[in-house]
């Protein structure tokens, strides 16, 4: 009998170490993200600090532009929740205003698709490629599964990255946490991401913000805010949590929403489960299930082009061009995304 007892207890000692082991070497790549992170934000402040635009054009409030002030607590019109300080306002008396996450949450986006892009969430620098890849494969820099198609290659090392750890190797700033900046760190072993509700590996990196206990998969960070679908055409939905106080149905599947989920920006009572949404679009195009993880994304990017080309005014323009380093892009995206589903 106590010999059992004395293997199990070896066992668990044996475990404990490995894990030790296995997390202390992540825990170190936490420090080294940490001076990388002070280091980028050393480069940024010499560069001119904040280098949010003054003006930006909004897609859920196409007539006026919005202008970067301060204020009070304010409630934001694109996610609803509170804010503070910087916010993008309406000069007029719609009394419109925006996060600044919530305003240029398309430009994280187009930011994600670069060329040739050379990182510190891969310690070679060799340069990393977009590729379209369904193979089993976990991030070299989080460690958590490539669940999307669409991914950042090394072809040198034969390494996986997912596009926000490439382009986003230690902070992400999202509209998912508005008021504050997300730091890359290993998971706390009872953390759950707030979006998908798994907790995913353990011993991996996610996005966090310590204060507010959120947490956020580096892949289920990537989330339209803006959608436009033939699902409802009329209006934008909008990807938004629920409070904790409200309830919601999904009109595609009638079950309940449970916190993040597409909302009619106009209209009471119309929610999408981002599955639910992603569904309707497989029926419409015939694509696979598997092909279709994208098809939401692509909504966007037409929606927003659509805007780009024709809503906005001709001196905008220039202003998003600059934003968007150059309009190609753009094209760059549409291609790419367009090529995943011909
Ligand atoms: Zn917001
Ligand atoms: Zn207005
Ligand atoms: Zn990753
Ligand atoms: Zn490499
Ligand atoms: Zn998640
Ligand atoms: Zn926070
Ligand atoms: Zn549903
Ligand atoms: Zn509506």
């Amino acid at each position: 009998m106590p010999v059992v007892i004395l293997s199990i207890a070896a066992a668990a000692i044996r475990g404990t170490a490995y894990y030790m082991r296995k997390r202390s070497k992540l825990k170190d790549g936490d420090k080294d993200i940490a001076k990388e992170r002070q280091r980028e934000k050393k480069i940024e402040l010499s560069r001119g600090g904040s280098s949010l635009p003054t003006v930006v054009a909004h897609i859920l409030h196409p007539e006026h532009e919005l202008y970067l002030d301060f204020g009070q607590t304010y409630r934001c019109n694109a996610c609803l929740q509170y804010g503070e300080g910087k916010r993008y306002r309406c000069r007029g008396l719609c009394g419109f205003r925006v996060h600044p996450n919530c305003a240029l949450s398309y430009k994280m986006i187009c930011d994600l698709f670069q060329t040739d892009l050379q990182t510190y969430a891969h310690k070679y620098m060799h340069p990393l490629s977009i590729i379209k890849d369904s193979s089993d494969s976990n991030c070299k820099h989080c460690k958590n599964k490539c669940k999307d198609l669409i991914r950042y290659h090394c072809n040198t090392c034969n390494k996986m990255f997912h596009l926000a750890c490439a382009v986003h190797p230690t902070r992400l700033l999202s509209f998912l946490h508005p008021n504050h900046e997300l730091e890359l760190k290993t998971r706390p072993i009872d953390a759950r991401c707030n979006v998908c509700y798994h907790s995913g590996k353990s011993n991996a990196r996610v996005y966090c913000c310590k204060t507010c206990k959120f947490y956020v998969h580096p892949d289920c960070a990537i989330k339209f805010q803006y959608v436009k679908s033939l699902i409802h055409v009329d209006h934008i939905l909008v990807f938004r949590p629920l409070p904790s106080y409200e309830s919601a149905v999904c009109k595609g599947c009638n079950r309940e929403c449970k916190r993040w989920r597409y909302t009619c920006s106009v209209c009471e009572g119309v929610n999408y489960h981002e599955d639910c949404l992603l569904r309707y679009e497989i029926v419409r195009s015939n694509a696979s299930l598997e092909e279709v993880g994208h098809l939401c994304k692509r909504s966007f990017v037409k929606a927003f082009k659509d805007g780009f080309k024709d809503g906005f005014k001709d001196d905008f323009k220039d202003d998003m061009k600059e934003q968007f380093h150059d309009e190609s892009v753009w094209d760059l995206i549409a291609q790419f995304l367009e090529a995943l589903f011909s």
